[in-house]
């Protein structure tokens, strides 16, 4: 440790709020460069290279094979697929000395594609999965916690390649054990839950939750069931076509081609409802405004809908001035045609910032709303009120724990993790933007499918020292240790000194890596240090010395015992 580059802090770094954000900085192991941004330092990278090492293994071990892709990449294949547009403001975009658009790989699904496309022709070539460990680029929103959310991060991607359906549950299936036996080894305790695929497209998906309380993602879990899933997956409503027209009394509307405010409001006022909107008729939620049959004057309507959710009309209420709101909550929406069926008047909802024109319509026992903003349609489900965003996720907050589950299994519970591994089964979306098929046995080229595979690499080792951390400091699992046993020289004789070499040298010849306190430092900073980095075994070597008998220290559980110093490198190698 005398030659360690190594400086160890008293005070938690200021703008930590997570245990492992403050320890991983206190004990050397990470230093922040700038928001989501790091360096590591000597005792950090040997903790992500034994992480790393891991992932290699169990990826080697159901036929991965390593590759890897420059983190600088051209616009085009991005282009290709829409995610040049799609990724948002996340993607870092850059521009060559000649003006060319560049990015910075947040994933890189389109680079595989083509890398298999040029090295692949025929049915003989498949399957194929392939892997990477690299850094991945996303200017989130909020970094946070250190390495927890980083803007630059290193992630374990891997992609497989299958002619068949089949082929692909198998690859998606072994990367599930895969994924099992990287977090045992890791020493994570995680939970498996269905997922969206967010902005990937693609169907069958789960993640890994590293159960944590300062986890960013919510999940319920059915204890009866054993129904796990993230609260954004819990309610997934069908895309918004389909689940309208899933509805047998729906009216579909059919929005012009490109939809505006203002062609939607051209095209509602074509459906001769009695009044004249504008684009200005905008509301701040979800309400409706209508004439009801016999009634002389426009209502604004919150819509209470019988059925077995109640609208959340606190939230309602909450959202519009109280003088505007008629709540019809026993409306027999059954008996009056009405309300049954066809338009109940335009209205706009505006969230966000952003307007939509929106046009209710009312099917038995749910309400619709379907609107339009720059990304395309946009869903409202009146019944849950909730908000579906343009991809098809909701907000979280709006599952409750108690809530029933979905596979009638029993009561929800909910709790928090951080998302450590996330698998999806792409299905042929980027294969079919890029071109990639192969000539099948029958002679006739078919379309690729894909599955994508991500863990988060550095995001694992915090969360790792989220999970096995105490007041004093980190615990790190055997396997991911930076090393296996410190050895603290407690006082000046020199016979202590010596003692503690030989030890160090015999665990070493045994195979073990060893971090040997030899510094001028008293004992105390010696010892609080030894609790701060966290390794699995101490040795103290002090006044017992004396007595042939040196310490050994287990820093999970805390117990000391003595060992004579004869058997102490047998009994710990
Ligand atoms: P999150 O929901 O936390 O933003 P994500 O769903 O955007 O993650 P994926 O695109 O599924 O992430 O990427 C695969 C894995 O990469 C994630 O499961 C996570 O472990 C890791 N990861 C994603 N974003 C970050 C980040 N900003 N910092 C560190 N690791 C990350
Ligand atoms: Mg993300
Ligand atoms: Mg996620
Ligand atoms: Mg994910």
């Amino acid at each position: 440790m005398s030659g360690l580059f190594l400086r160890t802090l008293r005070e938690d770094p200021a703008d930590a709020e997570v245990i492992s954000h403050k320890l991983l900085v206190r004990a050397g192991y990470v230093r922040r460069v700038a928001p989501g941004i790091y360096s590591w330092l000597p005792l950090g990278m040997k903790v992500l290279e034994r992480v790393e090492a891991i992932i290699r293994d169990e990826m080697d071990r159901i036929g991965g094979q390593e590759v890897h892709f420059p983190a600088l990449l051209p616009r085009e294949p991005y282009e290709a697929t829409g995610r040049w547009t799609e990724y948002g403001p996340a993607l870092f975009r850059l521009k060559d000395r000649k003006g060319a658009d560049y990015l910075l790989g947040p994933t890189h699904e389109e680079l595989f594609t083509l890398m298999v496309k040029g090295e692949t022709s025929s049915y003989r070539d498949f399957p194929v999965t392939l892997y990477q460990i690299q850094n991945k680029y996303r200017d989130e929103e909020r970094p946070r916690a250190g390495i927890l959310r980083g803007r630059e991060f290193v992630m374990k991607d891997s992609y497989s390649f299958d002619l068949t359906d089949e082929g692909l549950d198998a690859s998606y299936a072994r990367h599930r054990e895969a994924y099992l036996r990287i977090f045992a080894r890791l020493g994570l305790e995680t939970q498996i839950v269905s997922a969206m695929s967010g902005a990937m497209g693609g169907s069958k998906s789960e993640e890994f939750l590293a159960t944590a309380d300062s986890g960013e993602d919510t999940y319920v879990r059915c204890p009866a069931s054993g129904y796990a899933a993230n609260v954004e997956a819990v309610t997934t409503p069908a895309p918004p076509d389909e689940s309208v027209a899933d509805k047998p009394e729906a009216v579909v509307y059919d929005t012009p081609d490109t939809p505006t405010i203002e062609t939607l409001v051209d095209h509602v006022n074509g459906l001769g409802l009695g009044r004249t909107f504008t684009a200005a008729d905008t509301l701040k939620n979800v309400m409706v405004k209508t004439r009801l049959p016999g009634a002389a004057e426009w209502t604004l309507l919150g819509v209470g809908v019988p059925g077995d959710r109640e609208v959340d009309m606190k939230r309602l209420e909450a959202s519009v001035a109280p003088a505007d709101v008629a709540l019809l909550e026993d409306a027999d929406f059954a008996a009056n045609p009405f309300l049954t069926k066809g338009y109940i008047g335009p209205v706009g909802l505006a969230k966000n910032g952003v307007r939509y024109l929106v046009d209710p319509r009312i099917v038995t026992g749910t309400a619709w709303v379907t609107g339009a903003d720059e990304h395309g349609r946009h869903v409202v489900d009146l019944v849950a009120g909730r908000d579906f965003t343009p991809d098809g996720t909701i907000e979280a907050a709006e599952v409750r724990e108690g809530d029933p589950s979905p596979d009638g299994g029993g009561t929800l519970v909910a709790a928090r993790g951080i998302e450590m591994g996330h698998i999806f089964q792409l299905g042929r979306k980027y294969a079919d933007a890029l071109g990639l098929t192969a000539l099948g046995a029958d002679g006739k080229p078919a379309t690729v499918t894909m599955g994508s595979y991500g863990v988060g690499v550095t995001r694992a080792v915090a969360a790792i020292s989220e999970q096995h951390a105490d007041e004093k400091g980190l615990v790190w699992p055997a396997e991911v240790a930076p090393y296996a046993v410190h050895i603290v020289i407690a006082g000046k004789d020199p016979a202590q000194a010596e003692a503690a070499t030989g030890i160090a040298d015999g665990l070493a010849a045994a195979g073990l890596d060893v971090l040997l306190d030899d510094r001028k430092a008293s004992p105390g900073v010696k010892f609080a240090d030894a609790e701060l980095l966290g390794m699995p075994t101490t040795v103290t070597v002090g006044r017992g010395l004396a007595n042939g008998v040196v310490e050994v220290t287990d820093r999970a559980s805390g117990d000391r015992r003595e060992v004579p110093l004869d058997d102490v490198v047998a009994e710990l190698s």
